[in-house]
């Protein structure tokens, strides 16, 4: 995906419309949350007028490859790990533009994870299939809302993933910059299909691609409902990297961010 490589945080564009926040009209049913993990019920109405009939951006069941394990690691090597068991129908991968994916990027100090737009490609799979295999001292963790933790490495403020606020929603979402896709040659395309989805498109802080996919659709959220339904039925949300198997707790101490520093990267 297009970055912007080279800009500073101050230099990554904003939002043309400040006013408009995430969970206004447009956006989901089901804030695909942990952009979106947790689901959340709001504007059930408005929704369905914006987003039944849209067709997918792509079939639910694209040609299948063979899964792989991907291996996972941050920019300068420290950090790494894999995702095992990784295909198109593994998983679920979209772009989303909303105003704390890009605050998060400007956190880091890391436009380049994003598209042209603001937009972060992210990859929602089971928790069970990512495992860290180095570099864990180097693991942080942001909060910027309530209920998303959002995890970096401290020595290169590569964007690990985004994960619900415990551990016991079954889903993950491993954001594009952790992983490695040199190894075997295979495109991210081809590994984990394109994209189904953008969401929090009104967030966008530029045209979107030209290939950006479509907005979601009912029966995208239902495909997306099923596949987590079956996660959480084979015991994929376990175990966890982010989270400690006895306490629950992050295995990471949330930063939280003043509401002045918060402000400073909208
Ligand atoms: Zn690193
Ligand atoms: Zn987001």
């Amino acid at each position: 995906m297009a970055g912007i490589a080279g800009s500073t945080p101050s230099q990554i564009p904003k939002s043309a419309d400040a006013a408009v926040r995430p969970n206004q009209p447009l956006h989901l049913v089901v804030t695909l949350a942990v952009d979106g993990i947790a689901p959340s019920v709001y504007r059930f109405h408005e929704l369905m007028k914006s987003i039944v009939d849209v067709p997918p951006a792509r079939p639910f069941h694209s040609p299948e490859c063979m899964p792989l394990d991907l291996p996972l690691r941050c920019r300068c090597g420290r950090m790494r790990g894999v995702a095992s068991n990784v295909s198109p129908s593994s998983g679920f991968r979209f772009v989303c533009y909303c105003k704390d994916c890009q605050a998060f990027a400007r956190f880091l100090d890391r436009a380049d994870v994003l598209d042209l737009a603001g937009g972060t490609d992210i990859f929602h799979m089971p928790p069970g299939r990512v495992k860290f295999t180095a570099g864990t001292d180097a693991m942080r963790c942001l909060r910027i809302s309530n209920q998303v933790l959002r995890w970096y490495t401290e020595c290169c403020r590569t964007p690990i993933a985004n994960t619900p606020a415990g551990p016991d929603f079954p889903v993950v979402g491993m954001v594009h910059s952790f992983m490695e896709h040199e190894a075997d040659g295979r495109s991210r395309d081809e590994v984990l299909g394109p994209p189904f989805c953008r969401i929090f498109e009104r967030s966008a802080v530029g045209p979107l691609p030209p290939n950006a996919p479509g907005p979601p659709s009912v029966g995208l959220f239902a495909h997306r409902a099923s596949k987590m339904l079956g996660w959480w039925v084979r015991g994929l949300s376990r175990p966890t990297p982010f989270f400690d198997d006895r306490t629950k707790a992050p295995r990471a101490v949330p930063r939280v961010l003043t509401q002045s520093a918060r402000a400073a990267l909208s």
